[in-house]
């Protein structure tokens, strides 16, 4: 319910706003490559998952294949 904001004390809105808080994802480092990656995600930088290469990554424009 709308509520005007001087009518709202400090307190009720800090305690409002206390579950407002954005989380961090979990980041780990590629024990490949040693990029931060998403866990239990093929790497972006590498395409290393559980120790094997699962997908190529896409190809650096200074790599010579
Ligand atoms: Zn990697």
């Amino acid at each position: 319910m709308a509520v005007p904001f001087r009518r709202v004390s400090k307190m009720k809105k800090r305690q409002r706003r206390s579950h407002l808080a954005l989380s961090v994802p979990g980041m780990i480092t590629c024990p490949n490559c040693g990029e931060l990656t998403l866990s239990h995600r093929v790497c972006g930088n590498c395409g290393f998952y559980n120790g094997k290469q699962v997908v190529t990554p896409k190809a650096k424009k200074d790599d010579a294949e």
